[in-house]
């Protein structure tokens, strides 16, 4: 199921390009390690971006598979059609790869991002690469190879009905390499209009696991993902390598090199 495709009047195309023309700034920013610590206050504010557009993620008909690597728990599409992300701070289209989590022992210390010094129980990454290059790996070796979004999850008391499809998944590869089936709806939790209206941050990073390349356009959200607490707990019991649970699977943040940006960007609602 192909998503919402939007027609651009011509009043439109002159705002898009003013846009891009920001997107093209935010391209041409300092690259930093990832992840880091961001102070939201310290950001310079840009509300002139595009919102961003996602296309065939919850409702794509297309069978996914989640797995347990033994490092983390993956997401991905078994074929079909790929969900595609654009707008923001990007230039051009980026095609869904795959998704996954970072944990760690405690409801607190689980993100991999720290925004406002505030700890959550889980970081989940969509990672994307340009559609002007042919894979994902050749995509790694550019500066505007990949894009991620990052969604930061808290545990609550109450469990989410919506994390309920993935919590089922997550209850099924507690083994290492074990795979289940599951369907795009089980990332359901994400369809919010915080989406394309929300806050967020982005920067210019790298991957957060070895080689730690720094090819990746970063877009974090402001608002978090609430998830039951005894939901979240599931990727804790996860097993890796050892046959032990992955306690702990995020890097630490990184120093900001001098010159760094992080922007603070406001969505504003998109006049369709
Ligand atoms: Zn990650």
């Amino acid at each position: 199921m192909a998503g919402r495709i939007i027609e651009l009047s011509p009043s439109q195309i002159s705002a898009h390009n003013a846009s891009a023309s920001d997107a093209e700034e935010i391209s041409k920013l300092r690259a930093s390690q990832s992840p880091i610590a961001i102070s939201l206050q310290r950001c310079p504010v840009w509300t002139s971006l595009r919102p961003l557009q996602y296309s065939g993620y919850w409702d794509n008909d297309a069978a996914a598979t989640l797995v347990n690597t033994g490092q983390t728990a993956y997401f991905a599409f078994d074929g079909g059609s790929r969900p595609r992300l654009s707008g923001g701070p990007l230039l051009g289209d980026y095609i869904f790869e795959q998704m996954h989590f970072h944990w760690s022992v405690d409801d607190f210390t689980g993100c991999e991002h720290v925004l406002d010094g505030q700890g959550y129980a889980a970081e989940c990454h969509f990672v994307h690469y340009n559609s002007k290059y042919a894979s994902i790996e050749q995509a790694v070796g550019h500066p505007d190879g990949l894009a991620v979004v990052g969604f930061l999850f808290e545990a609550v008391a109450a469990p989410n009905p919506r994390c309920d499809k993935l919590v089922e998944g997550l209850d099924k590869i507690r083994k290492r390499e074990r795979a289940v089936t599951i369907s795009a709806d089980s990332l359901s939790w994400m369809a919010r209009d915080d989406l394309h209206e929300g806050t967020y941050v982005t920067y210019k990073g790298s991957l957060t696991t070895p080689p730690y390349t720094e090819c990746v356009t970063w877009i974090i959200y402001e608002k978090t993902i609430e998830i039951g607490s005894e939901q979240i707990s599931l990727m804790r019991q996860l097993e890796g390598p050892d046959d032990a649970p992955i306690e702990r699977n995020t890097r630490p943040t990184q120093r900001h090199p001098p010159g760094h940006s992080v922007i603070y960007v406001q969505q504003v609602k998109a006049k369709l």
